[in-house]
């Protein structure tokens, strides 16, 4: 029985992959039957950084996130309708058209977070095959039944021979008393015995054949069979949100012992979950904000289109396993924050290096250090970003002469900051121009050069050119307003 780990204190020393050199890793990707929203951003960017951490540490790995396009009925149970058949047969579409276009999106949504894609991204009906192989090797184990059609796991034949429960802390009780009644209970011999297989009903339209029924594969069996197909019956890390825990991971594991006879996962991780003015995200509540609406600004809890690299920043601020209270002030903070941080490295990169003076009032092996421990702390990315932020400060005072740096030490304090901000954090600290001083004094100077040149027109009553500026600059997305002592702009 492999242990359990929840988190990776001093992660170099403890982390110890199956295979030298080499690191398989498992996250549970989207369900794609909507846009991405604020909850999908916080698993994809704590394991890209941890997925970045470990390319950066030199392991060869090979991460699988995904997508899950068949038999989702966790949160529709009452409809017992799959959410991308419901999606399709509204809309009209095929299945798969559904699949298709909000995977698109996931991936434009991802890139634009600066996500890098994961090695290998397979689809639940893509391995249709393998999910009822794997089905199969349960039933044969004597841990599951076939009832009506459908496929049971005998969750209490198998809590004889396993920990069920292991991973959430719960027991069969807990587990009672917690579940719901779901659809096909009748079917069941206990009501916390979970679907490995469930027949289609007549209006269910993605469905396919099997020794049991024409149906589809229970939602936990996906993450099963394709991270054991796709990195050996045993791998080292799997990761997911937290609230994916109980029930999925704890079926995941009871699967694969049901039908391996030992785990499949080393190490378990878990990101916290992001709550909305101190309320959960959920239909109820009315409160997802989806990664477009972030981007453009509109929903109502917004006060601004906030860019994808505030988003990504907000989420490092915090440790994974805490949890994250959105706001639109919580966002603007973050946003002065990346600023400050974009200022900083874009001054860095423009700086000479001095060649007479030596380094003075600047600590980059401190830096690097404290850089480098956080990341080795269970993926500390708010302590990596504090260090920045100090680093950032003594960078500031470089223009002043308040602090000097040497050719090479220069060349080194880029170097740090392009691995820990760039690399390993995977902000984009070089993109907007915002940073950028000498560049926003130019840009104002030609708006006020303008608009100096429309007053002395209006002046002149030459009206053809006063308005061809106001109108043309107007269309470009500025607003001017015309004052008592001249002119006022806004973007
Ligand atoms: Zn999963």
């Amino acid at each position: 029985m492999l242990e359990i780990y929840n988190s990776l204190t001093r992660f170099k020393e403890t982390f110890k992959p199956l295979h030298e050199g080499h690191v398989g890793m498992y996250v549970c990707g989207p369900t794609v039957y909507g846009d991405a929203h604020l909850g999908h951003a916080r698993p994809a960017i704590t394991f890209d950084v941890l997925y970045r951490y470990l390319l950066h540490l030199g392991y060869k790995v090979r991460y699988v996130r995904n997508i899950t396009d068949v038999g989702h009925l966790e949160h529709d149970a009452d409809e017992g309708e799959d959410k991308i058949a419901k999606k399709a047969r509204l809309e009209q579409l095929e299945p798969m058209e559904v699949v298709q276009y909000y995977t698109n999106r996931y991936h434009r949504d991802m890139a634009a977070l600066n996500v890098l894609p994961p090695s290998i991204e397979p689809h639940a009906s893509g391995h249709i095959i393998e999910q009822i192989a794997f089905v199969q090797k349960i039933l044969d184990r004597g841990y599951a039944y076939v009832s009506n059609g459908s496929v049971y796991m005998d969750v209490e034949k198998y809590a004889k021979d396993y920990p069920y429960g292991k991973l959430s802390g719960r027991n069969l009780h807990d587990i009672i008393a917690e579940t719901r009644e779901l659809d096909g209970q009748a079917e069941k011999r206990h009501s916390y015995d979970f679907a490995l297989w469930k027949k289609a009903s007549p209006e269910h339209i993605m469905h396919w054949p099997s020794p049991w029924s024409e149906g589809f594969p229970g939602w936990h069996m996906e993450c099963s069979t394709m991270g054991t197909k796709y990195l050996g019956e045993q791998f080292d890390i799997h990761g997911g949100g937290l609230d994916l825990i109980f029930p999925h991971h704890e079926a995941e594991i009871a699967q694969s012992c049901a039908a391996l006879g030992h785990e499949s996962v080393h190490y378990w991780m878990h990101n916290n979950m992001i709550t909305i003015a101190g309320k959960k995200m959920g239909k109820s509540y009315n409160n997802f904000i989806t990664l477009e609406q972030f981007f453009s600004g509109e929903h109502p809890l917004l006060s601004k289109p906030f860019g994808p690299m505030v988003i990504r920043f907000f989420i490092l601020q915090a440790h994974y396993r805490s949890t994250v209270d959105f706001s639109s002030e919580a966002l603007e903070a973050a946003e002065k924050g990346l600023l400050r941080m974009q200022e900083a490295y874009q001054r860095l990169l423009k700086v000479q290096g001095d060649k007479v003076q030596s380094t003075k009032g600047i600590d980059i092996s401190g830096l690097r250090t404290r850089c480098a421990q956080a990341m080795d702390d269970d993926l500390n990315t708010p302590f990596v970003i504090a260090a920045l932020f100090d680093s950032a400060k003594a960078i500031n005072t470089i223009p002043d002469g308040k602090a000097t740096i040497s050719e090479a030490d220069l060349k080194e304090l880029r170097e740090v900051w392009k691995t820990y901000a760039i690399d390993i954090l995977g902000l984009r600290l070089e993109e907007q121009g915002d940073g950028d001083e000498s560049q926003r004094k130019a840009f104002h100077g030609a708006i006020d050069l303008l608009l100096g040149i429309r007053l002395e027109a209006k002046k002149n009553k030459d009206w053809g050119t006063s308005d061809k500026i106001r109108n043309e600059l107007t269309a470009l997305g500025f607003q001017i307003k015309d004052t008592k002592d001249g002119f006022e702009w806004s973007i």
